[in-house]
């Protein structure tokens, strides 16, 4: 008995089975899939006994003397007889075995009961088992109505399902193709000139094969779930698995995440490599219950499934600063705290000097801590997480969810460790949850066949920083949207109120964002598998913050919603260059949010007069 997933609303989304199958007599099958697949699997399978003794001896004596691989010497009733075993293995024994197996099957069943068993369980790759699920699958019609053409598209893929997959090597298929479609006629299964006129066709494979949405997410369930209550409980228990995916939130994501990398290709000019194409990764949570709406390990789950939000552990850059900022709020620093963005110079206890530079080479002097977030300047990053000391920057980030191991030096201020998007983004949460922490959840409950309930997620909450904190930190990160690094997400067109970090490594080999509103949060990764360059210029402001305000303008459209003040928050107009109380003659102010008891007492020492009125004033003096 299968089991069930079901997405945030009840809405069925996938089914786990043992194999998909959907068995159909032979007489069922279109006469051209048997054709292809005598022609190219086995031409003498309604003359022989199901071994083919000479061939076979030949297989396996140049297994022994020359170590050749024991492969394509296989006859049709041989593959299914492999089929009757539960894993795949290459050695003589097993051979032998398959051969005794083989002899059984030809001694019991008739040749066309061999055949239809066969075609029925077979493998056609992309998880189609069963020659009416690879038909529905490729071409979008039953076993019955497929052309010639079609059953030599199909019929390379038993031997090879990676090697021949048709989406992604379709010339290799067309040409495998058109040499069974030449074999078809040779043998007189079809007219030549029909094989001709069949060879001119594309490849025309129905695209994308399953529209299964959420495949990443589903993995992940199904990892979770195995770990909790093994692989018999997954595939022949008939549970209920209740996820909190939101169906439309994915659907988005994928969509937009598509467009987003053919945008990437084109404007930053990126090189085409099929075999290492440009990767992503998105995670889109609701902050408050940290339930996981949606999820995307990469572009393709078909090509790797490697899951890149949860399983890739990168450098993450800048955004790796609102903990040290954090760390430095807890301890008295201000949003208008002045810091300076010039060299610093660290002695290191092995003797050596750390000395970090600004990406940009460009020095901005002294700042309040605002502006130097909203542009991200790495070097009073460090000197910042060099003040507090780098344990309490280790200490913040891991109240707030990170898990992976940090190491506490000074780089860390830099994010040059390792993370994962999916933790960046839970920790992010904490900040805009007003400094609670949870777990993130895919599972709400799993409920057995007979309504027992497995499991129910119960997900605690911790205050990792206070409300306070939290909310200054909120406003910071607005700056990074409004006025900082991030500011490409108002110019592709997310209007609403949002906090959010860009984050860059060394050389541009990742891009972040992580971004929330007052109700989702969103993370997004850009990188090469292979720690490539993404490109010149490449960095999380145009890379990765343009596919969040893609997703975001179209998931979270309510644009009057605002960040809640909590209690303990005063605001003082300020001026933005003195970080001081604002006088009327500073040219540059604003409303700045502090804890209360930490706001500035003095008037900017700046702008506190005119120059030229004191002149004017000190002339006056002097007249007699
Ligand atoms: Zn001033």
């Amino acid at each position: 008995m299968s089991t069930k997933l079901y997405d945030c609303n009840g809405n069925l989304i996938y089914e786990f089975y043992r194999e998909r199958r959907e068995p159909v007599p032979l007489d069922e099958i279109s006469p051209h899939i048997i054709h292809a697949l005598l022609v190219s699997e086995d031409r003498h399978f309604y003359e022989h006994t199901g071994v083919m003794p000479r061939s076979m001896v030949r297989a396996i004596w140049m297994n022994i003397r020359y170590k050749r691989p024991l492969r394509g010497t296989s006859t049709i009733t041989q593959q299914l007889a492999r089929l009757f075993f539960l894993y795949p293995e290459k050695s003589i024994i097993r051979k032998i075995r398959e051969i005794l197996m083989a002899w059984r099957l030809e001694k019991e069943f008739s040749k066309d009961e061999i055949l239809e068993m066969y075609l029925n369980h077979i493998y056609f790759g992309n998880g189609l088992y069963g020659v009416e699920a690879a038909s529905k699958g490729y071409f979008g019609k039953s076993a019955h109505d497929i052309t010639p053409d079609e059953a030599a598209t199909l019929i390379p893929i038993i031997r090879a399902p990676a090697e021949f997959d048709p989406y992604k090597h379709p010339d290799r298929v067309l040409r495998i193709r058109n040499h069974i479609l030449d074999e078809m006629a040779r043998f007189g299964y079809i007219e030549s000139n029909l094989a001709d006129s069949l060879k001119q066709l594309p490849l025309h494979v129905r695209s994308p094969i399953r529209q299964q949405l959420g495949t990443y997410f589903i993995e992940e369930v199904r990892r979770w779930f195995i770990k909790q209550f093994g692989t018999y409980l997954l595939y022949e228990g008939g549970v209920k698995i209740y996820t909190t995916m939101d169906t439309t939130i994915q659907r988005v994501v994928e969509e937009e995440a598509t467009k987003h990398i053919d945008y990437l290709y084109k404007t930053f000019d990126i090189e085409d490599d099929s075999l290492h194409p440009l990767e992503l990764a998105v995670v889109v949570l609701d902050p408050y219950t940290r339930e996981v709406k949606a999820l995307l390990g990469g572009r393709d789950f078909r090509r790797s499934q490697f899951n890149r939000a949860t399983q890739a552990r990168r450098q993450a850059g800048s955004a790796f600063k609102p903990f040290v900022w954090i760390a430095a709020l807890e301890r008295g620093y201000t949003a208008s705290t002045i810091v300076e963005d010039k060299p610093i110079s660290i002695p290191l206890v092995t003797g050596e000097i750390y000395s970090p530079t600004n990406y940009d080479s460009v020095y901005y002097g002294p700042i309040t801590m605002r502006k130097a977030i909203a542009l991200s300047r790495n070097l009073v990053a460090v000197r910042l997480g060099y003040e507090i000391g780098p344990d309490a920057v280790v200490d913040v980030a891991k109240r707030m969810g990170i898990r992976s191991p940090l190491m506490p030096v000074y780089s860390l201020a830099l994010g040059t460790s390792g993370v994962t998007l999916l933790e960046m983004c839970n920790a992010y949460a904490t900040i805009a949850a007003y400094g609670i922490y949870k777990a993130p959840i895919f599972v709400r409950k799993v409920v057995d066949r007979t309504g027992n309930v497995l499991f129910e997620a119960h997900n605690d909450s911790v205050r990792a920083i206070s409300p306070q904190v939290a909310y200054v930190m909120t406003s910071l990160l607005k700056s990074v949207v409004d006025e900082g690094t991030a500011r490409s997400i108002r110019y592709f067109g997310f209007k609403g109120e949002a906090a959010g970090k860009t984050g860059t490594t060394d050389n541009s080999t990742d891009a972040w964002f992580i971004g929330y509103t007052p109700r989702l949060l969103t993370g997004v990764w850009v990188g090469f598998d292979s720690l490539r360059k993404i490109a010149d210029h490449a960095v999380g402001g145009n890379v990765a913050a343009p596919l969040w305000a893609r997703i975001m303008k179209r998931i979270d459209t309510d644009d009057t919603l605002k960040f809640m003040q909590p209690p303990g928050i005063v605001t003082r107009r300020i001026c933005d260059e003195s970080g001081k109380l604002a006088t009327p003659y500073c040219k540059h102010t604003r409303d700045e949010v502090y804890i209360a008891g930490t706001e500035p007492h003095q008037y900017c020492d700046i702008h506190h007069k005119p120059k030229e009125h004191i002149i004017e004033f000190e002339r006056k003096d002097l007249l007699p």
